[in-house]
């Protein structure tokens, strides 16, 4: 692809924009191809993606840049709780740099460390510990909400390697040091890694109701102060459901944080660019339909995600080849989990006829039923917390996108509650 029109060939130790200095190739895409650099400026390091010089490729771009820019600044938003905690990439500047093969939108981000994908071949394509798992599926559940409540924005590419670990201060330091990126992976005391049993829970209610009769006054205080808090937000229009998504996040004391790149397939919830979205492995049925699609299409991605990181391989694997023979059998995976009668929403999509008959049945042979829940078991997940984890994300990728759980309600969800207490 170093072609006209294509990727520009970057070498080390080239200084672009009179301030970036090449010092490592750490990532490339269809788009793009992704630098460790050195900016002489702040003599901080930032990860500098230089994009294809196609016409669409730079359109692609200039897209990006503008949703990226825009985003960050909402996280002022009166509805947004979790301040600069949008756990989305921050981008720091951007150019034009001309080459062999045309002009190239070049972006300057905050350096961030490794992909899901990293992380997945760590574990040898096994499965990661369920802990780390909800982990990185909460805080992707905030950027999400963040960027579709506060945002109106749809990511439309949500897929393993467009969801990124930060740095923390050690890395960055080792970063500044060696001028070299390695693929760090977070380690986790598993410990905790399963589910409460129904003893555990009483025992700890129990505990709880014993320190509050202690602590009767400063627990009728706390009670009134978010009743009060409550209220508050009602009557400025946020549901109620928004405290418990604050305790969520105050329980667990993360050590790792991922965020969400690539925003060069971005739209507006209200503007969309394109009728075709999602990479083939997490694409929603709506989008194969030809149904308007929403944000919640997102949430599909992210559900399939979600599994690859438990389980270790897809959720949804369509052999390639011709096309649309791929999103048929997507459709037909899909079946097989909700029954052959799942898309009779589906009837007026654009490829409906397609795929459905007039009845809304997809046109379909062989199904082979699948239970999400042994699957998790088979791959060494407890029995009791296999049917939580499968009913929460039979939520995230419902077939029907209009009873498909949005960003927002996930992260009230009593499934992180029960996983974090
Ligand atoms: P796609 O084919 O998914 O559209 P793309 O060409 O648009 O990809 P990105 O996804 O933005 O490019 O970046 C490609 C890869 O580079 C990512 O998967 C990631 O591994 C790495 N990368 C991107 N941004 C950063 C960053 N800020 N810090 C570190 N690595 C990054
Ligand atoms: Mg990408
Ligand atoms: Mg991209």
């Amino acid at each position: 692809d170093y072609r006209s029109g294509g990727y520009h060939p970057v070498k080390t130790g080239e200084v672009y924009y009179g301030r970036y200095l090449i010092l490592q190739k750490i990532g490339f895409g269809y788009f793009s191809t992704v630098w460790l650099c050195n900016d002489l400026n702040s003599n901080l390091k930032v990860a500098l993606k230089i994009q294809k010089s196609d016409r669409n490729y730079t359109d692609a771009a200039m897209d990006e840049i503008e949703i990226v820019s825009k985003i960050h600044r909402n996280y002022t938003h009166p509805k947004w709780s979790f301040g600069e905690k949008t756990h989305i990439v921050k981008v720091l500047n951007h150019f034009m740099h001309k080459g062999p093969f045309g002009r190239h939108v070049c972006m300057a981000f905050e350096l961030l460390g490794c992909n899901m994908i990293s992380l997945m071949k760590f574990y040898d394509f096994k499965g990661i510990p369920v802990k780390i798992s909800v982990e990185i599926l909460k805080q992707s559940l905030i950027a999400l909400d963040y960027l579709h409540r506060i945002c109106g924005v749809i990511h439309t590419d949500i897929k393993p390697e467009n969801i990124l670990f930060s740095l923390n201060e050690e890395q960055e330091k080792e970063v500044e040091k060696t001028g070299k990126i390695e693929n760090w992976i977070p380690m986790i005391e598993e410990r905790t890694l399963r589910w409460p049993t129904e003893e555990e829970i009483a025992q700890q209610e129990m505990e709880k109701n014993n320190k509050k009769c202690k602590n009767t006054k400063r627990a009728m205080k706390k009670e009134r102060e978010n009743k009060r808090k409550c209220e508050r937000m009602q009557r400025r229009g946020i549901v109620k459901v928004i405290v418990p998504i604050e305790n969520v996040v105050r329980k667990f004391d993360v050590n790792f944080q991922v965020k969400i790149v690539d925003f060069g397939n971005a739209c507006w919830m209200h503007k969309h660019f394109s009728n075709e979205i999602q990479t083939l492995h997490y694409r929603s049925p709506e989008v194969i339909l030809g149904i308007p699609y929403n944000q919640t299409a997102d949430c599909w991605s992210l559900g399939c995600v979600f599994y690859e990181l438990l389980v270790g391989c897809y959720l949804f694997d369509p052999k390639s080849g011709n096309n649309n023979n791929a999103e048929f059998e997507l459709l037909c995976q899909i079946c097989e989990i909700f029954g052959d009668s799942c898309f009779f929403w589906g009837l007026k999509g654009r490829n409906a006829s397609k795929y459905l008959t007039s009845g809304g049945r997809l046109r379909a042979t062989h199904l082979v039923p699948r239970s999400l829940k042994k699957e998790f078991e088979s791959r060494g997940i407890s029995p009791v917390d296999s049917p939580y984890i499968e009913e929460f994300l039979l939520k995230l990728i419902a077939p029907n996108p209009q009873h498909r759980i949005t960003a927002f309600e996930c992260l009230s969800n009593p499934f992180f509650r029960r996983y974090f207490n």
